[in-house]
């Protein structure tokens, strides 16, 4: 509204801001986006901003999906509008603040394939069951540099030998994580940790929990703001699930509770024999009986699936467990206002605002037909005699998705079958590539 523009707009004067720049995730999570000069911020936005709708159906390496509504209809425009109460100083670009803006189609419907729109969507169907949903986000990545030995020019950054979980300086030389927390704790991106992760060169910083549509924010800012500090400092922050075969995968686990409109803590029962609602149990069952189709959103690249395996913190297997690092839900241990489910079966590949869409709307069903999630995983969570595998690929996962009319149906059909477009072209242009692995593997003895 007009109040808040003026708001935010004497703030970008009082700060020398010049520029807006005005961003929106498409479907794989980058931030697409135009800089406004912040003279005309007003008016250039008044009747929205248009881009090309080929950010629906084109692939990372520029290939055009045929989507519906895509290249056959002469790619037409979508048309964005600033979320005027989003708006950020970018800490480490002078003179810039960035604004997420909501994406609509030219007669002014919200564009179905626009995933802070799914997830908008998703929050009101589960918040008309069961409260305001609040999530936590943690992401791990890896910093790379370049490197003249390595085949692909990049290396891992600060490779040291042994075990370098939590262990500081010893693999960040050049101090580059507590550097890149500063700048998101000035993005006011509520950041509250960070940590050198299991592998050399990889990362974790932890997120703040907040409403599901403000946390998903802040993990897509997050994200962006993550690549372009690196790649500012001659580095690359990769999120990809698993770059490397000597080293873990990356993952992007979600906390995830909710609450009534008076402040109850819904998944918290101090009667019940494990301190979790029913509410919360039945989240969990539709988390598990839809994971194979929440998959598809929560690992969403064909290098997803190679993350996947026992003994590796990553799940392998559906099942939950109390404080359990090796089921795919795990129960912190925290009780009353803090309790909680970790869903850690997403890697940080995934789009904030799918992850979480699909997250709740996995829940969602298991609360609304109360869904038995059995008996909580004790011990080693890695037996495949003892429960279901996840998919195994891709293909699979969007194949569950496809067969999934219930979660299709909470996500919204329309965006359900772009995404399914969008990525099975990944998959055939995989299918038709040759790889390094087929070269060695086949070459000298066949
Ligand atoms: N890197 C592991 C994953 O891919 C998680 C390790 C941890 O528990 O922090 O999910
Ligand atoms: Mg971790
Ligand atoms: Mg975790």
């Amino acid at each position: 509204d007009s109040r808040l523009m003026a708001e935010a707009m004497s703030k970008c004067a009082a700060e020398g801001i010049d520029v807006v720049r005005l961003g929106y995730s498409d479907i794989i999570g980058t931030d697409r986006s135009k800089d406004l000069l912040v003279n005309r911020f007003e008016r250039t936005t008044g009747h929205g901003v248009a881009f090309c709708r080929s950010v629906y159906g084109t692939t990372p390496m520029g290939d055009v999906v045929d989507i519906e509504g895509g290249l056959a209809a002469g790619l037409p425009d979508i048309v964005a509008y600033p979320d005027i109460e989003t708006i950020k100083t970018v800490p480490w670009e002078p003179g810039v603040a960035h604004v997420i803006a909501d994406v609509f189609n030219p007669d002014g419907s919200p564009s179905a394939e626009s995933p802070r729109y799914v997830l908008k969507q998703v929050i009101e169907k589960f918040s008309s069951i069961a409260g305001t949903p609040i999530c936590g986000p943690e992401l791990e990545f890896y910093l790379l540099e370049e490197s003249d030995t390595n085949d692909s020019g990049w290396a891992r950054y600060g490779e040291s030998p042994g075990n370098v979980y939590v262990s500081g300086l010893r693999g960040d030389p050049e101090n580059v994580l507590l550097a890149s927390l500063r700048q998101l704790g000035a993005y006011d991106l509520d950041v509250i940790a960070a940590n050198h992760e299991f592998s050399s060169g990889q990362f974790e910083i932890n997120l703040w929990h907040s409403d599901a549509l403000d946390a998903s924010d802040r993990a897509f800012r997050f994200k962006a703001a993550v690549k372009e500090m690196a790649r500012a400092g001659g580095k690359l922050a990769t999120f990809m699930a698993k770059p490397f075969n000597d080293e873990g995968g990356s993952g992007f686990h979600l906390h995830f509770s909710t609450q009534d409109a008076a402040g109850n803590h819904l998944f918290d029962d101090p009667n019940s024999h494990n301190g979790l609602s029913a509410v919360a149990h039945h989240a969990i069952g539709g988390i598990l009986k839809h994971a194979p189709a929440l998959a598809a959103l929560a690992n969403p690249t064909i290098n997803s699936y190679k993350r996947f395996g026992p003994d590796t913190l990553a799940p392998w297997l559906i099942d939950w467990g109390l404080d359990n690092r090796s089921a795919m839900v795990r129960i912190p241990p925290e009780r009353a206002s803090a309790s909680r489910l970790e869903l850690r079966l997403g890697d940080a590949s995934a789009n904030p605002y799918l992850l979480t869409a699909a997250t709740l709307a996995a829940a969602y069903l298991g609360i609304k037909n109360e869904i038995d999630p059995g008996p909580a995983l004790e011990g080693y969570g890695y037996d495949p005699e003892r429960s279901p595998k996840l998919p195994s690929s891709l293909c699979e996962a969007l194949d569950a998705l496809e067969a999934d009319s219930e979660m299709r149906e909470v996500l919204g059909e329309g965006f359900v079958t772009t995404f399914l477009a969008y990525k099975r072209n990944e998959i055939e242009r995989f299918n038709a590539f040759i790889t390094d692995w087929e070269f060695r593997e086949y070459t000298y003895h066949l």
